[in-house]
C-alpha cells in the first residue's frame, strides 16, 4: 500500500509558506534553524519548517505593537474593520480546496473533514466576527443628573496565541478572529506538526487588506517560540489551546512575566452515558463511536468513557463496536476515507502505549488495538474499544488523544453520575436517555462546559465553547469570546 502519488500530486496543489510571517513579510528563522515537516499520510518529508525562537518572537511583539499604536487597526472605523474581514473570510473561502488539502497533508485528517467541516468552519468564524464588529453598543450607566458614567471596550493591545495540531487553522481562527475584530494586533503560534495552513492563511489576510503587523505568525517548538512568547513582557495577553500540562505552564509564564492575561482550552476525558431508557440505541452507537473516532480521536471533545447501563451494555457494545470494525484507515487524500492517520509518530507511539497500558491494567480488548498500514510509511491506529474499564485505570483518566474507547458499566443514575465527574477534566459529556428528569438533572449535575442530551457535539459558532476544572477556563465562540479579548474601561463625566 502506498500513498506517494496522491502526496506528490497534492504538493503540487498547494502554496507552502515555511518562514515565520513578521510585519508583513516572511522571513527565515532568526538562527536559521528549521524543523522538518513530515506529512503522516506516508511519513515523507514535505518542508523544512523555520523554527522560530525568542528573537523572532520579540520581532514579532515589535512589528505588533508598533501597528496597535499606530492605530492603523486598532482605529480603523468599525465598518471598516469589518469589511476587511469580511474580505479576509472570502479570500479563505475562495482558497478553500487549496487550505482542506494543506491541512489533510500536514496532519493527516480526512479530506473530507477538512473540506466540508474545518475550513467551512474557519469561514463561517471569521465572517461571525466581522459581523460582530458593527452591531455591538457599549453601555451607559445609571449616573446621577450631574455625571454620564460610560462603560467601553476597548482592544488589550498586542494578543499571542498558542495553538494545537488537531484542528490546525479552526482552532487558530477561534482566537485570531474574535481578537483581530476587537481591535487587537495578533501574534500566532501554530503547533509545529501543522503550521502550514496558519502561515498560508497570513498571506491571504494581507492579501484581503489586514495591515502589516497586525496579524503575525511565528512557527517553531512550544517550548521554545511558544514559551518566549507566553513570557513576553509586551504581550498583554495569551490565549492558548492544547493539553493541561502545557497550559499549567502558560499560567506561570503569566505569572511570572507581566501578569498578562491568560485564558486555557484545555483536554478532556468526557464520559457519553447510555441509560437503559435510551430512546434509539442505533443512533447512540453511531454517535458514541464516531464521538471518538471522528478525526482518529483527536478531537479535545471525544467521549472516550463510554458509560454504558450494565442491563444493557454487552448488546450497546456490539452495536458500536461493529461501527469500529467497519471503519478501515485509509489514505487521507482520497474522497471517501473517513479513517485517516495520527498526526505525527510520536503521537501514534503514545496512543499504542496508552492501549498496551490498558491491556496490562485488565481491560478487555473488543477490537482494533494495533497500528495499521505500516507499509505505507504512515502513522494510522485501527479503530479500538476496551470493555471492562474501571474509571480508575489509566485509560480512564489520561486523555489518550487517540482512537480508543474505555467503556465502563453502570447500576443506575447516581452511580453514572459519580463516574462521569470522577475526573480532573470537565470539557464535554453526553447522556442518552427518554426520561426528562434523567436529561436534566444530568446536564446539571456533570461539571463540564459543554453537555448534550441525545445527541453528540451539537454546537454553532453562536454558542460558547470551553471548560470546567483542568479543562481550563474562559470561552472560545460566541459573542462571549470577546470578553477575553477587550479590557472594560469605566468613564465617569462630572457635569457643571
Ligand atoms: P500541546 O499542549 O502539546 O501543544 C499545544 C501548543 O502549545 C503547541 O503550539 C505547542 O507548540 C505549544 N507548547 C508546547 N510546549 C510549550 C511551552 N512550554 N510553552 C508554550 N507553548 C508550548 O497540545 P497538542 O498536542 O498540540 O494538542 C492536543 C491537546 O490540545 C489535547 O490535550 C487536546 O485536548 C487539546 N485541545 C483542547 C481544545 C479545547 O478547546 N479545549 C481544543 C483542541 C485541542
Amino acid at each position: 500500500m502506498t500513498f506517494s502519488n496522491g502526496v506528490a500530486a497534492a504538493l503540487k496543489k498547494v502554496t507552502i509558506r515555511t518562514e515565520a510571517f513578521i510585519g508583513g513579510e516572511f522571513t527565515p528563522a532568526r538562527s536559521g534553524e528549521t524543523l522538518p515537516c513530515i506529512t503522516p499520510i506516508d511519513g515523507s518529508e514535505i518542508a523544512q519548517l523555520s523554527a522560530c525562537d525568542a528573537a523572532d518572537i520579540d520581532a514579532a511583539v515589535q512589528a505588533a505593537r508598533a501597528s496597535f499604536e499606530s492605530g492603523v487597526w486598532s482605529k480603523m472605523p468599525p465598518r471598516k474593520r469589518r469589511q476587511v474581514m469580511l474580505a479576509f473570510a472570502d479570500k479563505i473561502e475562495a482558497h478553500s480546496d487549496e487550505l482542506a488539502l494543506l491541512e489533510t497533508l500536514d496532519m493527516g485528517k480526512p479530506i473530507r473533514n477538512t473540506r466540508n467541516a474545518d475550513i467551512p468552519l474557519v469561514v463561517q468564524t471569521i465572517r461571525y466576527y466581522a459581523e460582530a464588529i458593527d452591531k455591538i453598543y457599549d453601555e451607559l450607566g445609571p449616573s446621577p443628573h450631574d455625571a454620564v458614567s460610560m462603560i467601553v471596550r476597548e482592544p488589550l493591545g498586542v494578543v499571542g496565541a498558542v495553538t494545537p495540531w488537531n484542528f490546525p487553522l479552526l482552532m487558530a481562527s477561534w482566537k485570531f478572529a474574535p481578537a483581530l475584530a476587537t481591535g487587537n494586533s495578533v501574534i500566532m503560534k501554530p503547533a509545529e506538526q501543522a503550521s502550514l495552513t496558519m502561515l498560508r492563511a497570513a498571506e491571504l489576510a494581507q492579501e484581503a487588506g489586514i495591515p502589516a503587523g497586525v496579524l503575525n505568525v511565528v512557527p517553531g517548538d512550544g517550548a521554545k517560540a511558544g514559551k518566549a512568547l507566553a513570557l513576553h513582557m509586551d504581550v498583554d495577553a495569551l490565549v492558548f489551546t492544547g493539553s493541561t500540562a502545557v497550559g499549567k505552564l502558560i499560567m506561570g509564564y503569566g505569572a511570572q512575566s507581566n501578569l498578562k492575561r491568560v485564558a486555557l482550552e484545555c483536554g478532556g476525558k468526557s464520559p457519553q452515558i447510555i441509560m437503559e431508557d435510551c430512546p434509539d440505541f442505533d443512533a447512540a452507537a453511531s454517535a458514541a463511536a464516531w464521538a471518538v473516532f471522528y478525526d482518529q480521536g483527536q478531537v479535545c471533545t471525544a467521549g472516550t468513557r463510554l458509560l454504558v447501563q450494565n442491563s444493557i451494555k454487552d448488546e450497546f457494545l456490539a452495536k458500536v463496536a461493529a461501527v469500529a470494525k467497519g471503519l478501515k484507515p485509509g489514505d487521507p487524500l482520497d474522497e471517501n476515507t473517513r479513517f485517516g492517520a495520527l498526526v505525527d509518530e510520536t503521537q501514534m507511539n503514545t496512543v499504542l502505549g496508552y492501549i498496551e497500558k490498558g491491556g496490562a491494567e485488565g481491560a478487555k480488548l473488543v477490537c482494533g488495538g494495533e497500528r495499521a498500514l505500516s507499509e505505507s510509511g504512515g502513522f494510522y491506529v485501527a479503530p479500538t474499544i476496551f470493555d471492562g474499564v474501571d474509571n480508575q485505570m489509566t485509560i480512564a483518566q489520561e486523555e489518550i488523544f487517540g482512537p480508543v474507547i474505555s467503556a465502563i458499566g453502570f447500576d443506575d443514575f447516581d452511580d453514572a453520575m459519580r463516574i462521569a465527574n470522577d475526573t480532573v477534566y470537565g470539557l464535554a459529556a453526553g447522556i442518552w436517555t427518554s426520561n426528562l428528569n434523567y436529561a436534566h438533572k444530568a446536564s446539571r449535575t456533570i461539571r463540564a462546559g459543554n453537555v448534550w442530551v441525545n445527541c453528540w457535539d451539537g454546537s454553532d459558532i453562536t454558542t460558547p465553547f470551553g471548560g470546567f476544572k483542568q479543562s481550563g477556563f474562559g470561552r472560545d465562540r460566541s459573542l462571549h469570546a470577546l470578553d477575553k479579548y477587550t479590557e472594560l474601561k469605566t468613564i465617569w463625566m462630572k457635569l457643571s
